[in-house]
């Protein structure tokens, strides 16, 4: 066994505590005040480690806090974590449990044994005295789940000049890495026409419901499985009363790319929609608020020399993630590999778990990535 999964796993029991606290710091995305005692915890434990810890007061989301390590040496390394999850608070009483080697909990897989992974990952390294002499930036955002609106610019800079980024997302639950995202993209059309009397006026009319009527069926066949693209209309409003002809309808739609040129293929489709019926206008916005992160050739040569690092730990692989990201930020500014956090599942539902065993292996081939790459 390897020294540092050895020092590991004799350390489980505490790593399994830590991740219960953290889980027990209930934190979905909307909650300020779970989300700040969140960036508490992990700022303790940074400062404990030994960080510089640099706080990012927000007024209407939570916080984000950055640690950093040896600041100034070379060839800095970028780990980006986030401390919100999907599930509003309640759901620690309903759902914690440890059965079957697995911890079941709000949050747990995603991602706060990635939280518990990252402080192990630093300790260990500490601990064989084997820090590696550069830069060590560790950051905790509070939106990732809600589109990363107020930390995308401090993921941006964190990941600026950086010789590797380590998205800590959680692993695919068999454990590889994820090598390509999807991208989310949002759109609003809205359909404008003329209001008129259902039975009195009706040739004055110019139905806002009927024109969308055409444009869901054209948003709809844009979607094609053999290029992972997903058109979905879903959400719908419109008109007023029974009786009277809509001037207005709204449709939002969802759509998904997994490369770069069907995403802006997409966005051109949509903004490019006329309007079917004489006398109606459609006002389109929207984009994609996360692009894709390919697969390319430079993800799968920084792919190859991840599992000839970790190969002394465990015997990596990859594969892609339907949905989207921060990494999707920093992949077009600095070599970024996701995915490198704990194993597990249900992913954002109710059984979410993780499998304890991954926490020491999972944070031993982290430290060896910090130290080798
Ligand atoms: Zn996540």
């Amino acid at each position: 066994m390897h020294p540092y999964l050895r020092y590991l796993t004799d350390r489980l029991p505490e790593m399994t505590d830590l991740l219960t606290q953290l889980v027990r710091i209930e934190s979905f995305s909307a909650d300020k005040e779970g989300l700040d005692a969140m960036a508490d915890a992990v700022s303790a434990e940074l400062t404990r480690l030994g960080a510089k810890v640099t706080r990012y007061p927000q007024t209407t989301a939570g916080d984000h806090v950055l640690g950093v390590f040896n600041a100034g040496a070379g060839a800095p390394i970028a780990m980006i974590l986030h401390n919100d999850t999907v599930h509003p608070r309640g759901a620690f009483a309903a759902r914690f449990k440890i059965e079957d080697g697995k911890l079941y909990g709000p949050g747990a897989f995603d991602m706060k044994a990635s939280h518990v992974i990252t402080f192990y990952a630093l300790r260990v390294l500490q601990a064989f005295g084997e820090m590696p002499n550069r830069e060590i930036r560790v950051l905790f955002t509070s939106d990732e789940e809600i589109g990363s609106t107020t930390s995308r610019a401090l993921i941006e800079e964190t990941a600026r000049g950086a010789a590797l980024v380590m998205v800590m997302e959680p692993a695919l639950p068999d454990g590889r890495l994820k090598s390509s995202r999807r991208g989310v993209a949002e759109f609003v059309v809205v359909a404008h026409g003329r209001a008129a009397h259902a039975g009195g006026d009706h040739q004055r009319g110019v139905n806002a419901i009927q024109e969308i009527a055409h444009q869901i069926l054209r948003i709809q066949a844009l979607t094609d499985y053999t290029r992972d693209i997903a058109t979905t209309v879903s959400l719908i409003q419109g008109g007023t009363a029974r009786n009277v002809i809509p001037a207005r309808c709204e449709i939002h739609v969802d759509a998904r790319a997994s490369t770069l040129a069907d995403a802006e293929w997409i966005a051109a489709q949509i903004h490019a929609l006329q309007p079917v019926l004489p006398g109606a206008r459609l006002e389109i916005s929207g984009g994609f608020d996360r692009p894709p992160m390919e697969c390319n050739a430079e993800r799968i040569a920084i792919f190859e020399r991840l599992k000839q690092i970790a190969s002394p730990i465990l015997t990596l692989d990859h594969g892609p993630s339907g949905a989207g990201s921060d990494a999707a930020f920093t992949a077009p500014i600095a070599p970024t590999m996701d995915g490198l956090g704990a194993v597990g599942d249900g992913l954002h539902a109710a059984d979410e778990h993780v499998v304890l065993s991954s926490l020491p292996e999972r944070a031993a081939m982290n430290a060896l990535i910090l130290r080798e790459w």
